[in-house]
């Protein structure tokens, strides 16, 4: 009988590239033996050296696992097709016995049944699946609205937020409708708008150190679309512990990137990057802006990997970082190797529970510091002092030329943060100094530095040019 056995692409080598072969074989057994005789290089991937199918060898006769079947012994009528699916490294044990799917479902799901790689098992895999998603902001946008779209049967949703307008730029599942709503909430409805056949579970707290674990183990993988590096430690450190997928993505101004963590033989972020960079050197989106598309392009990536790992298809971004750059497009991928050195997922781990991120990168939420440390002045007080002329003090706003564009406080000078270190001598000249940005983080930053460097009559001007433009003149536009 002729029959054809369908290769999975990481095999695809050792068969000369093929996606099928075909054998005369009337079983399973056959079948492999006389794939083995055609192509002997993909022997020891299948077999193991006392000649049994390897363990993380699964083969498939239509969408039925043939070890439910007869096991080798399954006969194959002539046409058939045998899958060789190979689990994923640190690949997910789903069941699926218990998944049935109404005709809506099938008729939903169609062009995915119809897909080699994917088929109803695969189908059935995603509905089994749960996906967590930390954030659903920019990254986790996209990467929920395609999981919904593509049937992951349980999507997770942590976030503790509200919908703001300056979102929407690329937060697309929310919405002008849903504008100063629970993020959680929002994101909820426009997944079940998308498909009601799903279950979301949402979480409206912060990922922290306390609810991490139990909340990422009842999850199979976890999407991480944080937006700063005390939550993206802790989410990788949290997988790794759990031995969760950790599909990782981060975005800023122009440039991406992802990559597949937390697998069992695969690096994880701290192998990538062992320690923060110190606090203030990179810019959070808020700061440093962000291209509204970018997140779309690296969420769905995220999505495609959880799609990839659950359903089994392709070869995940394990030990591979993928670099895309907008303004070039362009997308490369950097080999990664598991640092055996490394503090979690090394030869001898250091970490073995979670620790304190905050502390680890050099972060201590505001609320912890001292008051006296940044004097500050409100920004009704500065128009007083505006208007009455400040004389030999300046007012420095130390964001940037695109942001000075937007909006600015009458009587400023605009001296971007990167630069003030340049232009000490120059300040030292001014009798006093008002340091102000958008919202008064940045700027409490640079009256630290100056500070430290000597400067005693600085002052951060609270909230920024956004206090600005609620207190003092409300006809001004904010971002
Ligand atoms: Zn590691």
């Amino acid at each position: 009988m002729s029959v054809s056995i369908r290769i999975p692409t990481p095999l695809r080598p050792h068969v000369a590239g093929a996606r099928q072969v075909a054998v005369e074989a009337a079983d399973v057994r056959a079948a492999l033996a006389a794939l083995t005789a055609q192509h002997a290089g993909i022997a020891p991937h299948l077999f193991a050296e006392n000649g049994d199918l390897r363990a993380f060898v699964n083969l498939y006769l239509g969408d039925d696992d043939v070890r439910y079947l007869k096991g080798l012994d399954t006969p194959l009528p002539a046409g058939a097709t045998l899958s060789i699916v190979p689990s994923v490294a640190g690949g997910l044990d789903l069941d699926t016995s218990h998944i049935k799917f109404t005709n809506e479902e099938m008729r939903r799901y169609s062009r995915h049944l119809i897909l080699p790689d994917i088929g109803v098992a695969g189908q059935k895999r995603l509905k089994a699946a749960r996906v967590l998603l930390v954030g659903t902001g920019g990254l986790g946008s996209p990467a929920a609205l395609y999981l919904a779209a593509a049937g992951v049967g349980t999507i997770g949703l942590i976030d503790f937020d509200t919908v703001d307008e300056s979102n929407l730029q690329r937060q697309i599942i929310h919405g002008t409708s849903t504008l100063g709503k629970l993020k959680v909430e929002s994101a909820k409805a426009r997944i079940h708008d998308i498909n009601p056949f799903i279950d979301v579970e949402t979480y409206n707290e912060p990922l922290t150190s306390e609810n991490a674990l139990d909340l990422i183990r009842e999850y199979d993988i976890v999407i991480d679309g944080t937006d700063n590096f005390q939550t993206r430690y802790l989410v990788n450190d949290a997988c790794v512990l759990l031995g969760k997928i950790n599909v990782y993505g981060s975005i800023y101004r122009f440039d991406g990137q992802a990559s597949v963590f937390g697998a069992k033989d695969g690096p994880c972020y701290r192998c990538l990057y062992s320690e923060p960079p110190p606090p203030g050197l990179v810019p959070s989106c808020a700061e440093g802006g962000v291209l509204g598309v970018l997140p779309g392009v690296i969420g769905v990536i995220q999505a495609t990997e959880a799609v990839k790992i659950i359903t089994g298809a392709g070869e995940p971004l394990i030990g591979r970082l993928l670099v895309y750059d907008a303004l070039e497009m362009s997308f490369r991928t950097l080999k990664l190797r598991k640092n055996p050195d490394c503090l979690i997922c090394g030869e001898h781990p250091k970490i073995t529970g979670l620790i304190d991120y905050d502390e680890f990168c050099g972060v201590k939420p505001v609320a912890e510091e001292p008051a006296n440390v940044v004097p500050e002045i409100t920004v009704t007080e500065l128009a007083t002092r505006l208007k009455a002329g400040l004389g030999g003090a300046r007012l420095i706003d130390v964001r940037e030329p695109n942001e000075w564009d937007i909006v600015r406080i009458p009587g400023a000078t605009l001296m971007p943060k990167a630069t003030v270190p340049d232009h000490l001598d120059e300040l030292a000249q001014a009798s006093e100094l008002f340091i102000q940005c958008r919202s008064g983080v940045r700027s409490a930053d640079i009256v630290r530095f100056l500070r430290t460097v000597g400067f005693t009559n600085v002052k951060n001007v609270k909230g920024g040019v956004l206090a600005w433009a609620r207190e003092v003149d409300r006809s001004l536009p904010t971002y």
